[in-house]
């Protein structure tokens, strides 16, 4: 089954209003410029730009994402926002679990699986990231976390068209360290074998798994080449229009 590949720009915390109007214009207009280009493309700013962000890409093929939601779909819960109000600025992903979520506000899998499901609730689809830190390489685990991480977040009522793996080794993010294209194509091959045994054979062919760790435009082609990589989830080099977008054209 082909997967068309996704190419999606976490920009984390960075950003006032006229950088995030500057990239997203010009990415917008990149996009325009190539009608045919073999990728779909996502950006997810931080929350106080998504609305911003929404008026330069409408009529974009450029999707918006959240890069967090809450769990609830409206409540008491000071500094959150939920799915259904990343929905209604113009959203179409939200991405949970990242690794600065887990580890800098201690979000676990059950979290996870309950923020992705109601990204899924409020018709979004969900980038689930998951990932292994140094320690649990270096300690031969790699597989056995991603396996638990997979299992754990994986929310019910999860297929091809409103999911999206993101295989982040921890280690790799923003230190300008990757993995070996050989691994990366064992981890998700094992992550692709995973999916099936839970969503099916069909399913599991049809979800794109990305991966993000450090990619730039000069390691871009050798890890979106693999056969097994569906795209990338980009941190600190989707923060220059022409970085993100070299990266983008990186794709086979
Ligand atoms: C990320 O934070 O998801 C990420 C991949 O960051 P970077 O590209 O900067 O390593």
């Amino acid at each position: 089954m082909s997967r068309r590949p996704l190419i999606a720009g976490n920009w984390k915390m960075n950003g006032l209003g006229e950088d995030g109007a500057r990239l997203a214009a010009a990415l917008r207009d990149l996009m325009a410029a190539t009608p045919d280009s073999p990728f779909d493309m996502m950006v997810a700013p931080p929350f106080t730009l998504i609305g911003r962000i929404a008026e330069f890409l409408a009529g974009s093929r450029i999707g918006l994402g959240g890069q967090d939601c809450h769990s609830d779909a409206s409540g008491p819960h000071t500094g959150d926002v939920s799915a259904p109000m990343l929905a209604d600025l113009g959203c179409r992903y939200v991405i949970v679990g990242h690794s600065e979520r887990r580890t800098g506000h201690g979000e676990a899998d059950a979290q996870v699986r309950a923020k992705a499901r109601a990204g899924l609730d409020a018709g979004l689809i969900a980038v689930v990231c998951i990932g292994e830190t140094e320690a649990e390489r270096d300690a031969g685990y790699t597989l056995d976390m991603v396996g638990r991480q997979l299992g754990r977040s994986l929310p019910p009522g999860a297929d091809a068209a409103n999911t999206v793996i993101a295989y982040e080794p921890v280690w790799a993010i923003g230190t300008g360290r990757t993995p070996t294209g050989e691994e990366v194509q064992h981890v998700h091959g094992f992550i692709r074998a995973r999916l099936a045994d839970t969503l099916g054979g069909d399913e599991a062919a049809g979800t794109r798994i990305l991966y993000g760790g450090s990619m730039k435009p000069g390691n871009a082609a050798g890890l979106l080449g693999l056969a097994a990589v569906d795209g990338g989830l980009i941190g600190g080099a989707s923060l220059k229009a022409e970085d993100f977008w070299a990266i983008a054209e990186s794709c086979s």
